[in-house]
């Protein structure tokens, strides 16, 4: 292990990711393939260490990302993967996306003309289809005339359609009405997968599995599996059940640097929103919201100090935060968890999200640059 600023850091657990990605091999059937989503640095996990892992320990051989920077790093990583790109590349870098031999998501005619002009080598594709997400892609009101469609782009000189893809909206909801939109939403991609097939076009991908519906709505049908969060350990939605063998890839740590004891009326950090109404131990910690722990935790948020949950007094600030750890045994220097386990308690980077209203993937991907990722293996 490389030596590192022991200050605020994040532990990463191969063996962790490992054990989750045969996990997902149970869940999944045996006609489905991960495409494991290394988008935004692996979800903050870093992505070469996180590729390597799954190329070489794991053999994942798909994977998807965001946008063509991430593309070239995971080609870099993994040079016989295959590698989609979700999002918009723009037309202008066409020609690096077929030089580095990756599978950009096409989602408009007058989008794969673009790429197309401006590529002399062929450019590999997979067709996104917006059965309801409304974000990006081809939308049709019925799967014969979006498979009229692919069948066109299927002719097109210089592009190689390789498959079709769509997103789910709300695969994380129990809700009956959002189940049944979510069916719509696989009918209407299989239907047009179908019609394309009718037609003598069979492609050899359709896929529109994410984590949510790994978990409640698995099916053959979909040839890969998009699995972004559960591949981290984390629930696509906190109502969501997912297998109590996933678990969490990342944890998060920082250290007391001092500890006093403060007299009733004294106050606590910026905006003196805490007071002290009796003698206590506050100590003070070395992370804060520029390191991606969120000042929304502010007197809110809890952190594991020998096992023993300390409250967070006051504001979070820049760099540092103040913990009460009257109750617990608290000395400078000791290592605290804000993510993770410690002892018979846990943390969850979930837990978290759910204090101040996002999702464990904002809180995970928003830990930042400045905190160093130590890979546990
Ligand atoms: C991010 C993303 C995924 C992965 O979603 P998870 O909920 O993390 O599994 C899959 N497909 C697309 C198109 C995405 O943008």
């Amino acid at each position: 292990m490389k030596p590192y600023l022991k200050r605020a850091w994040a532990e990463i657990s191969l063996p962790a990711l490992r054990k989750n990605i045969e996990t997902i091999r149970r869940m999944n059937s045996a006609e489905t393939e991960i495409m494991a989503v290394v988008k935004a640095d692996a979800y903050g996990h870093g992505d070469e260490r996180i590729c390597r892992c799954l190329a070489s320990d794991c053999g994942i051989r798909f994977f998807a990302v965001s946008n063509l920077d991430e593309a070239i790093a995971v080609r870099e990583f993994c040079p016989d993967a295959e590698i989609l790109i979700l999002g918009y590349t723009p037309p202008e870098y066409a020609h690096e996306i077929a030089q580095y031999n990756i599978i950009q998501g096409i989602v408009s005619t007058e989008y794969a003309q673009a790429l197309v002009k401006n590529s002399f080598e062929k450019i590999l594709c997979h067709i996104k289809i917006d059965t309801g997400m409304g974000r990006i892609g081809l939308k049709h009101d019925t799967p014969e005339a979006c498979a009229e469609e692919i069948k066109q782009l299927c002719s097109m000189e210089g592009l190689s359609v390789e498959g079709i893809y769509t997103h789910f909206a709300a695969a994380d909801s129990y809700s009956p009405d959002d189940i049944s939109y979510t069916d719509n939403q696989e009918k209407f991609i299989l239907d047009t997968y179908a019609a394309l097939e009718a037609q003598g076009i069979t492609l050899p991908h359709v896929h529109f599995m994410n984590s949510a519906a790994c978990c409640c709505r698995n099916t053959p049908k979909s040839t890969l599996a998009r699995a972004g969060i559960i591949m981290y350990g984390l629930h696509p939605d906190v109502s969501l059940e997912i297998p109590q063998e996933l678990s969490p890839v990342m944890e998060l740590k920082a250290v007391i640097s001092h500890v006093k004891t403060v007299q009733p009326g004294d106050c606590i950090s910026y905006g003196r929103t805490f007071t002290a109404e009796r003698e206590m131990r506050i100590a003070t910690v070395t992370i804060g919201y520029a390191d991606g722990y969120s000042r929304q935790l502010s007197s809110k948020g809890e952190i594991l100090v020998h096992g023993k949950r300390c409250r967070i007094v006051g504001r979070v600030c820049m760099d540092q935060l103040m913990i009460d750890v009257t109750d617990a045994q608290a000395e400078s220097g000791d290592i605290v968890t804000l993510i993770g386990r410690d002892g018979d308690d846990i943390i969850t980077a979930d837990e978290l999200a759910s204090i101040y209203g996002t999702i464990g993937y904002e809180v995970v991907c928003g830990i930042s640059k400045r905190v160093p990722r130590i890979y546990i293996d």
